[in-house]
């Protein structure tokens, strides 16, 4: 745990850009001291394990991200507290997210992930797949649901021209949306790309939202998990 990194992480990035801290795989007095140091959001990739930290830390202001790539039948478990869903990739999953949400009278705010890597295994709608799914009348009628920006990974390479091509691509492709699909809707505002290492890159590129584990945390055990 590294709390001089998180501090200059925030002092670096100012208060335009938030930090997620993603804390997947990471021990809970890790997670609780960050907490006790006055960070509110968290980012987690499983929902079991997001289910349990929800649990451990309900007395404490956490707004918890979901970031991992959801399943439909799982989407009930994180419906009742969930503050954002960075990862939506499908427009079954946002019904299925509409449903669930409309049960309890709850509006999720919610990003699409697009898929801006080389990578074939990354999860994410290309954006023809995003424009489809904006037209489409089955989204223009949820009620509660709310797209409130995109979300993107890049490439996993040392190769940083690279990495700013896919995070301008995506920062054009947010501009063109919010201009044809979110006109008057001040709520379509959030970028989210950047992670441990490639953040610098994200923020100059337009981030408003980086996603960061392992430069605040230390690396991650699979282990005991
Ligand atoms: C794990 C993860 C991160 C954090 O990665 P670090 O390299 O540890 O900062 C960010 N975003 C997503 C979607 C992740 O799965």
């Amino acid at each position: 745990m590294n709390i001089d990194a998180y501090f200059k992480l925030k002092e670096e990035v100012g208060e335009q850009v938030k930090i997620v801290a993603v804390s997947k795989k990471q021990p809970d007095e890790k997670i609780r001291t960050l907490i006790e140091a006055g960070h509110p959001d968290f980012g987690e990739n499983y929902v079991q394990e997001l289910v349990n930290r929800q649990e451990k830390f309900s007395s404490y202001p956490v707004n918890w991200h979901f970031i991992g790539h959801l399943q439909s039948n799982k989407v009930k478990f994180i419906v009742p507290f969930i503050h954002l869903i960075q990862s939506v990739d499908s427009l079954k999953l946002l019904m299925i997210i509409n449903k669930e949400a409309e049960k309890i009278n709850r509006v999720i705010d919610c990003l699409l992930q697009i898929h801006i890597a080389q990578e074939e295994t990354k999860f994410g709608l290309n954006q023809e797949e995003a424009i489809v799914l904006l037209e489409s009348q089955e989204y223009k009628s949820l009620k509660n649901i709310r797209i409130t920006g995109l979300m993107g990974m890049a490439s996993f390479t040392s190769q940083k021209e690279q990495v700013r091509k896919e995070f301008r691509m995506l920062r054009r492709f947010f501009e063109q949306i919010k201009k044809d699909y979110f006109a008057g809707k001040p709520e379509f505002k959030e970028l989210s790309t950047g992670m441990s290492d490639d953040y610098q890159i994200a923020v100059k590129e337009g981030s408003t939202m980086i996603r960061i584990g392992t430069l605040i945390f230390g690396a991650r055990n699979y282990q005991n998990h």
